[in-house]
């Protein structure tokens, strides 16, 4: 199975958002267990806290995003930033490197990896 692969702004992103519509269908169940206050308020925190959580990430992207390196995609011409030491384009999937020795090569998340030691 191919991996898909996106930039990893976009899919943090994506993880914050599914976490909060996670956590308004988990306080939906519990309106429908208002005849159980216990339920009820249980469904209600858990919700609450899915949504504090995501939250927290979007906050965490913003603190991502001021960190990654701002560049226009040599593709698509449109601005993107890059995490790491490969990403993807945000617009076009175009993967895109900062270390020249890595240019040309197909792309790799294990590049990303703090131990460069590759086994292979
Ligand atoms: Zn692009």
């Amino acid at each position: 199975m191919a991996k898909k692969y996106s930039s990893k702004i976009n899919k943090i992103r994506t993880f914050a958002l599914s976490l909060i519509f996670v956590g308004f269908i988990v306080m939906y169940i519990g309106i429908f267990f208002r005849t159980s206050p216990l339920i009820m308020s249980l469904c209600m925190l858990l919700g609450v806290l899915f949504i504090i959580a995501s939250t927290v990430i979007y906050l965490w992207i913003g603190i991502l995003s001021t960190k990654a390196i701002q560049v226009v995609c040599p593709n698509c011409n449109k601005p993107t930033k890059i995490l790491g030491r490969v990403d993807m384009c945000m617009h076009c999937r175009e993967p895109l490197t900062l270390d020249r020795s890595l240019e040309g090569k197909d792309f790799d998340e294990k590049y990303n990896r703090k131990d460069t030691s590759l086994k292979q």
